[in-house]
């Protein structure tokens, strides 16, 4: 026992002396990670949920956030999260691809999910002109619908936005100063999209689209901009297959054990150590989903 202390004592000394921390960031040996967008109850891992939990666990993502994208997906997202509170937390919301399935009868539903105490961020939820699956009015409407309902009850939300910035803004900006605060998931944007999020106090959400030598070129160059405070990493699986992955996977199939992947190549472009970027995403991610201590 004395042995085991007088280590982790001349251990915690050195990390000590290698980056000054305040006592509320726990030290540890291993990076601790937290997955904030895992579309687990996608029917894709229908066949062995609970082996790609335990592999993402045995790399090191030992939480992580269940997206919900429709009322039925939240609720099974809340179902996944009530298995092993500790492990998970669960989103709420319904995508801008589901806007048109979504009518104003349904928001006494989605605000009795968002009470749950597994839930700890309203969404996914914005605007995706991109895809346009459902009609421009139709997003607008339950975006507005989901804000007013995250900051009637006092929540943080979880945001989607492809090539929709400006209306996204105009948006969020009326809402802002009665939320508690958001991340925009998956950033895949430009200079000026980072800008305007980081000015409206958002945290920043980072997948494998940056692990794309052709698409994420331009995200590699922005990447130190994002405040430590601010960043955060995510798979978005069994979306976005990190496409520099060494072996493929046969199946294409993205899973939360890759996270680690992810983190590196954030890392390398922050010109970072991977612990220094694993604690402050870590430490970021349990603060913001409400993960307890
Ligand atoms: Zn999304």
């Amino acid at each position: 026992m004395a042995r085991l202390a007088t280590m982790s004592g001349q251990r915690r000394r050195r990390y000590a002396a290698a980056a000054p921390r305040t006592l509320s960031q726990p030290i540890q040996m291993h990076p601790t990670l937290v997955d904030i967008g895992l579309n687990l109850a996608h029917d894709s891992f229908d066949r062995d949920r609970s082996h790609v939990v335990e592999s993402a666990v045995a790399a090191g993502v030992r939480h992580m956030v269940i997206t919900g994208s429709t009322l039925e997906s939240s609720r099974a997202a809340i179902g996944l999260a009530r298995t092993d509170p500790h492990r998970y937390r669960a989103t709420a919301g319904i995508h801008p691809h589901h806007a048109r399935e979504f009518h104003a009868a349904d928001v006494p539903a989605l605000r009795a999910l968002l009470l749950e105490p597994e839930v700890g961020a309203a969404g996914e939820c914005g605007l995706d002109y991109f895809r346009d699956f459902s009609p421009h009015e139709d997003q607008e409407r339950v975006f507005r619908q989901q804000l007013e309902l995250a900051a009637e009850l006092g929540m943080r939300v979880f945001l989607h936005q492809r090539d929709a910035h400006d209306a996204f803004m105009a948006i969020l900006r009326e809402y802002r100063p009665r939320l508690a605060g958001g991340v925009a998931h998956c950033f895949t944007g430009d200079e000026r999209e980072l800008r305007d999020y980081l000015e409206l106090g958002l945290s920043i959400g980072i997948t494998g689209w940056i692990c794309d030598e052709r698409r994420g070129h331009h995200l590699r160059e922005l990447l130190h901009r994002i405040p430590p405070d601010r960043l955060m990493i995510e798979t978005d699986a069994p979306y976005l297959l990190p496409r520099d992955l060494q072996p493929k996977p046969r199946s294409r199939r993205n899973e939360p054990k890759y996270l680690p992947h992810i983190l590196q190549t954030v890392a390398e472009c922050r010109g970072e150590a991977v612990e220094t970027v694993a604690q402050a995403t870590t430490h970021n991610a349990l603060c913001f989903f409400g993960f307890e201590k």
